[in-house]
């Protein structure tokens, strides 16, 4: 259990060194966490989500989950959504990708990986409806670079649909949903200008209420 042991070492002294530069800090979070940001991204561990933004402790909300999908079905990803929204007044809902998504080219293959083949199954959803702009691409890697960032166009919309995020803007909340990529082999975020922040940009279709 050397290997373990060392996790407690490496997390005394980060405390430490924490408790040096901000002899508050923990005891200011022990109180409560106001975070502006919710970070939905994949649970690959080369994406840190506080470290490639350079947050600290308590200023970002996290759900990750294999290739960052947001499922209208997922309790567990609505409801981290729901509490950011509702109870710790998120403002901006980035929804993140990342090039060389190990789920992203599962589901491009015809191969099967186990249970998480059925979680998959929403990424082959999303290739199967752009499956003609993708299949329009020659270059394999180019080609897994588009079906990562459509797939997160795709989860930016799942997040609008649902009721939370639009009866936050009902109430004249302030909250954007973003989609970004962060490219792991050069440590860069790209944003796919795909902001949304209001019940008119959703298509009819998708909106739970009706426009004022
Ligand atoms: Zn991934």
């Amino acid at each position: 259990m050397k290997e373990l042991e060392k996790l407690f070492e490496n997390n005394r002294a980060w405390a430490e060194k924490r408790l040096e530069q901000d002899p508050e800090v923990f005891r200011r979070l022990s109180k409560k966490q106001s975070p502006k940001y919710l970070w939905i991204g994949c649970s690959d561990s080369r994406i840190p989500a506080n470290e490639v933004l350079g947050l600290e402790p308590g200023e970002i909300f996290v759900h990750r989950n294999v290739a960052n999908i947001v499922p209208h079905t997922d309790v567990n990803c609505l409801s981290v959504l729901q509490y950011g929204v509702d109870y710790l007044g998120i403002e901006h809902i980035i929804v993140c990708g990342h090039y060389g998504c190990g789920g992203a080219l599962a589901a491009m293959e015809n191969e099967q990986y186990g249970l998480v083949d059925n979680w998959l199954r929403n990424l082959r959803d999303v290739y199967y409806r752009e499956k003609e702009a993708l299949d329009a691409i020659s270059d394999p890697e180019e080609k897994a670079h588009r079906f990562v960032e459509l797939n997160v166009l795709y989860q930016v919309m799942n997040v609008c649909h649902t009721t939370i995020v639009q009866n936050a803007w009902a109430k004249n909340k302030k909250l954007t949903v973003h989609g970004w990529v962060y490219d792991i082999s050069t440590g860069l975020l790209k944003d796919l200008n795909c902001s949304i922040s209001s019940l008119d940009q959703i298509d009819k279709s998708y909106r739970t209420l009706k426009l004022h």
